[in-house]
């Protein structure tokens, strides 16, 4: 069985063009993981018939709504309805565990007072040292972004396979590292002709295109503005439920 990454949201923070948020699901013989869990992404899990009880380790780029914020509903489900045996391991930025735990109280308050029965671990990963998450290695980069939520670029090792992602961020010094010999890099491509600030916008990909050496690149994360030019660019482009097998 090879590596299969499933783009189960490839949207922006606002729903642009109908797509849900951050959420990509890799694959690997005896392990499930998903780079990011939108507000969205419960949904959109559902829409594409996978169930949430199978994820084994939910692997977080910052904590921004758009990328995190479907967790306290993944949580609270796993601890009621869907009533999860299965581990499930929160790993992200410095503090993930106190700003996750501030979100599922912000939204589900009282929330605190239930304890799951699964065992439920967090791990925070240091930027620049590879973190070992059951057979899965991250190594985050520091990414240019709104600093409170500590953002991070990841690149992500199952199985001999690399899938690497930019997160939400300005283009960095590290992006070709972040990038290099992927066998997927999954790139933000928030706008098409205008340059937004702590985003990777079209012109930045195009000025960069030499330093990005991956085996295989698919743009994201389209803002409302870009998704009209989606299909006008050279580059590859996501879409929600598109699946790519590695
Ligand atoms: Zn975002
Ligand atoms: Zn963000």
């Amino acid at each position: 069985m090879s590596v299969t990454v499933t783009f189960v949201g490839s949207g922006d923070a606002f729903g642009a063009g109908g797509r849900f948020q951050t959420c990509f699901m890799v694959d690997a013989p005896g392990f499930r993981y998903v780079i990011d869990f939108g507000a969205t992404s419960m949904v959109a899990l559902q829409k594409l018939g996978i169930d949430h009880t199978t994820i084994d380790a939910v692997v977080l780029t910052h904590i921004h709504g758009d990328h995190c914020g479907g967790l306290p509903f993944l949580l609270m489900d796993s601890m009621l309805g869907a009533k999860r045996t299965k581990p499930l391991i929160i790993a992200g930025p410095r503090d993930t565990q106190v700003r996750i735990g501030e979100i599922c109280e912000a939204l589900m308050p009282g929330m605190h007072v239930m304890s799951p029965k699964f065992h439920l671990s967090y791990v925070e990963m240091p930027v620049m040292e590879d973190s070992k998450i059951g057979p899965l290695t991250v190594t985050p980069y520091p990414a240019a972004h709104t600093g409170e939520t500590n953002p991070t670029s990841l690149r992500t090792e199952i199985d001999g396979k690399v899938v690497s992602y930019t997160g939400d961020s300005a283009w960095t010094k590290h992006m070709p590292s972040v990038a290099r010999d992927a066998d997927l890099f999954i790139c933000e491509c928030y706008f098409y002709g205008k340059p937004i600030k702590f985003h990777m916008n079209y012109p930045d990909i195009v000025e960069h295109r030499d330093d990005l050496t991956p085996k295989r690149m698919i743009l994201t994360h389209f803002s409302r503005e870009m998704i009209p030019h989606k299909d006008e660019v050279p580059e590859e482009t996501a879409h929600d439920g598109l699946v790519v097998n590695l």
